[in-house]
């Protein structure tokens, strides 16, 4: 399995750093982020190592997001939040601290000011068109 020995997330599977170890399976973990957005808020990581989305392989994808799933629901099941947001980053635009791919799993109240930032606003329908047959032309 591919691993990072600096990477801390790698250190945290290989067990030569602890953490609160919610979950894990053959190929994926779930622990509580060490400075919680709100209470609950967990990651869950591939087993293998990969800096973000660009370089992760599906099953390992598939793996942890089945794993989201799973602690999600327990933390529904404790917890009883409002809502729940799921959040992955990839690359310091977007945020990234930590370069061993993750999700969030940030369970949510209301008024808790956790905050989605943007106005939903309507796009140019044309540059829309455009934009789509770009990304399609790179599959
Ligand atoms: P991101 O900014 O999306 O890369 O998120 C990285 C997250 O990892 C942050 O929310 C950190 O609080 C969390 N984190 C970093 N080190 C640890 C650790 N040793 N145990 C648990 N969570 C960590
Ligand atoms: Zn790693």
């Amino acid at each position: 399995m591919a691993s990072d020995p600096n990477c801390i997330f790698c250190k945290i599977v290989a067990g030569t750093i602890p953490c609160f170890k919610l979950h894990e399976d053959s190929a994926s973990l779930a622990f509580l982020d060490i400075n919680p957005v709100s209470p609950g808020h967990a990651l869950v990581i591939p087993k293998a190592h990969a800096p973000t989305l660009f370089d992760s392989v599906d099953v390992d994808l598939a793996a942890a997001i089945a794993t989201a799933r799973r602690v999600a629901t327990a933390i529904d099941k404790v917890l009883q939040p409002a809502g729940l947001n799921l959040l992955q980053a990839n690359g310091p635009g977007a945020g990234q601290s930590v370069f061993h791919l993750h999700l969030h799993v940030i369970p949510r109240a209301v008024g808790d000011g956790i905050r989605m930032t943007w106005e939903p606003k309507p796009g140019d329908m044309a540059e829309l068109a455009k934009l789509a047959e770009r990304i399609r032309g790179a599959f």
